[in-house]
């Protein structure tokens, strides 16, 4: 599956949830963007991007079929295709889909905490 924001190729980084579920998910290194699907059929579930700020991982996700958005924390960081995130607590829920993209997503999201 190619990245939705460089249109390079995201590479598998998929793992299993139990019980007995894979969670297809591609990432792309470059804008740490990662795309989860239920099936390896092309369809997407979800986009995400990751960044850091003051040593905080947070995570923006789109899903399909909804302009929401939502804002996480990520309080555990995974490992992609090694290892799930854990204690990811969501923060903020948009329903205007702001265009998010690797090159702004510190600043929206910078943005975003002032109004938590
Ligand atoms: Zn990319």
């Amino acid at each position: 599956m190619m990245c939705r924001y460089c249109k390079k190729d995201a590479r598998p980084a998929h793992f299993q949830i139990p019980p007995e579920r894979m969670l297809y998910v591609y990432f792309c290194d470059a804008c740490r963007a990662e795309t989860v699907s239920f099936a390896d059929d092309g369809n997407y579930f979800s986009h995400s991007l990751y960044t850091v700020i003051n040593d905080r991982m947070y995570r923006w996700t789109t899903f399909k079929g909804t302009i929401a958005g939502v804002l996480s924390h990520i309080g555990k960081p995974g490992i992609p295709g090694e290892r799930p995130n854990g204690s990811v607590t969501n923060l903020l829920e948009l329903k205007i889909y702001p265009n998010i993209t690797p090159e702004n997503v510190q600043e929206k999201i910078r943005f975003m905490l002032l109004f938590l």
